[in-house]
């Protein structure tokens, strides 16, 4: 049977609680545990794929295509689980199941109500997923922050879970913060206090504590914190701030998190391994040889989770090429005010994300002809794949008017246009065509280099695409396209000839990146940008 661990917040939001779960996860399955992970949402909406970024950030994709909180990134960087549509629920999932349930008359006239049948819904999605994955230990992040309304029954879920499963086999971890006040100098334990005794009176008892801080917290203070709270000293656990979230895990194990856990459950593993870890990823991130600049051109910049899966994509490429990135962020509108040249000079390389909507497509399309022009390493990505289509119909085969339908309906020269699938769809939840399809790659272009392989499995979410009409026509001028879904003849990737590096895909190459295995789109990428250096005979070192 699995063993669970749930995994709370307090005090505030932010706290990095999903970080603080993917390492968690990462220390025990170095342990020779399988592991899976599993994200609690209290919210309405059924999923996050409706909702704009700046409200909830990105929104990843699985392979099985559902659209999920940003979280189950984290988890499949940290770890080898594998994210499907189980392992996020959400308050509207949870409530839309009873509800049909209900209408169908499954529960046979009973009353309905949160306790038990929308607890009794929750605790079925977390077995569930211990059923699907066999993994031996199955961690739970019950998102919002303890005392909100809408976690309620999440919490509740989790406290009976120990009546079901057992004492032994739950283990609840709480992520608090203890402040620094410059004024009095001194480090304040005081709102852990209470946001342990709010989940108290739900009757949780956490087993760990996880305490972020800015200053190492004295044994005094540990003392403090592990008697007001009821928790041994040694289970009071401290979360230092550091400068990469791949450290996280190290902190972890340095303070044997991974024994306190274990000796609870009463498992006996292989001692934890984190040499690979600390080696590849960590040492690599902290000795770059250089600093490259890559600009990253969109309209969400300012919310630092919009992109979070790109910006760690692209730290993927520095580590593997030990190189420092410095990711300069540039809105699309800005491009549009002041031009490329103003905004984009001296970059290295310039990458355009996805998006929705035509706010900041001009800019975007300026900043791709700048990377053409230039010879400035490209890498477009989804909507930037549909810009890059622009740009060249427009620059170089003469169309002027060349546009998508998203922006233009009625356009003359539609190069990019809906997907047929997508034309009677009028629902817009989890209507995109979503998750991986296979991806045949062309012989002798930069993708076959780039992917050393023939065919390759890429995660999608969109709903319009390339325009086959105008093949031959861009083709003629030099653009290639060297990947095809071939079921329906749908391209996947274009590139450009004469260019040191010009590739734009069609799907989010950027869900598959890791730590200690760069995605290969990225990892060239970044090596593009490190040898545009060495080509202009100008030098990278731009200091740390
Ligand atoms: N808006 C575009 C589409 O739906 C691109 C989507 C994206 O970038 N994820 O096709």
């Amino acid at each position: 049977m699995a063993k669970f661990i749930f995994i709370t917040g307090g005090v505030i939001s932010s706290l990095g609680k999903g970080i603080a779960s993917a390492s968690i996860g990462k220390i025990l399955e170095s342990r020779g545990l399988k592991v899976t992970l599993m994200k609690l949402d209290p919210y309405i909406n059924v999923d996050p794929g409706t909702m704009n970024p700046y409200q909830h950030g990105e929104v990843y994709v699985t392979d099985d295509g559902a659209e999920t909180d940003l979280d189950l990134g984290h988890y499949e960087r940290f770890t080898k689980a594998v994210m499907t549509k189980f392992n996020n629920a959400t308050t509207g999932q949870v409530y839309n199941t009873v509800i049909s349930r209900e209408r169908r008359g499954d529960y046979l006239g009973k009353t309905i109500q949160v306790i038990p049948h929308i607890t009794g819904e929750i605790k079925d999605r977390i077995k569930k997923v211990a059923q699907v994955s066999q993994a031996d230990i199955v961690l739970i992040e019950v998102g919002g922050t303890v005392g909100d309304i809408e976690s309620l029954p999440f919490l509740e879920a989790a406290r009976q879970f120990e009546l079901d499963a057992g004492e032994k086999n739950v283990l609840y971890i709480h992520l608090t913060l203890v402040p620094y006040i410059k004024v009095a100098d001194e480090i304040k334990t005081k709102p852990t206090q209470h946001s342990v005794q709010t989940l108290r009176q739900i009757g949780i008892q956490p087993d760990i504590l996880i305490c972020r801080t800015e200053k190492t917290l004295s044994d005094d203070v540990k003392e403090k914190i592990s008697l007001f709270c009821n928790v041994r000293k040694e289970a009071v656990i401290e979360s230092l701030d550091v400068e990469s979230i791949y450290q996280v895990p190290l902190v972890f194990k340095g303070q044997i998190l991974d024994e306190i856990i274990l000796s609870h459950f009463g498992l006996i593993s292989k001692p934890s391994d984190l040499k690979d870890w600390e080696k590849n990823v960590v040492e690599r991130l902290f000795s770059p040889k250089r600093t490259v600049q890559v600009a990253v051109v969109g309209k969400y910049i300012g919310l630092q989770d919009a992109y979070k899966s790109i910006y760690e994509a692209i730290i993927h490429g520095g580590i593997n090429n030990q190189v420092k990135v410095e990711i300069k962020k540039v809105d699309s509108e800005d491009i549009e005010k002041h031009g490329a040249q103003k905004l984009l000079d001296g970059v290295d390389a310039i990458l355009v994300p996805g998006g929705f909507g035509c706010r900041g497509i001009e800019g975007k399309i300026k900043a791709i002809g700048f990377a053409r022009k230039n010879k400035i390493p490209f890498l477009g990505i989804c909507l930037g794949m549909q810009c890059a289509v622009m740009d060249f119909a427009r620059a170089i085969c003469g169309l002027k008017d060349a546009n998508s339908t998203e922006f233009k309906p009625k356009a003359k020269n539609p190069v990019i246009n809906l997907l047929s699938e997508q034309k009677n769809i009028k629902d817009m939840g989890g209507t995109m065509r979503l998750g991986a399809y296979p991806c045949k790659i062309k012989k002798n272009t930069l993708a076959a280099r780039v992917y050393q392989k023939s065919l390759i499995f890429e995660r999608h979410r969109h709903r319009y695409e390339f325009n086959n009409k105008f093949r031959k026509r861009l083709e003629c001028r030099g653009v290639v396209f060297s990947g095809i879904y071939q079921k329906k003849n749908l391209v996947e990737i274009v590139e450009l000839k004469n260019h040191p590096y010009f590739i734009a895909v069609q799907f989010h190459p950027e869900f598959k990146s890791k730590p200690d295995a760069a995605h290969p789109l990225f990892r060239e990428f970044i090596r593009a940008a490190i040898e545009k250096n060495k080509y202009a005979g100008t030098s990278c070192l731009r200091g740390r």
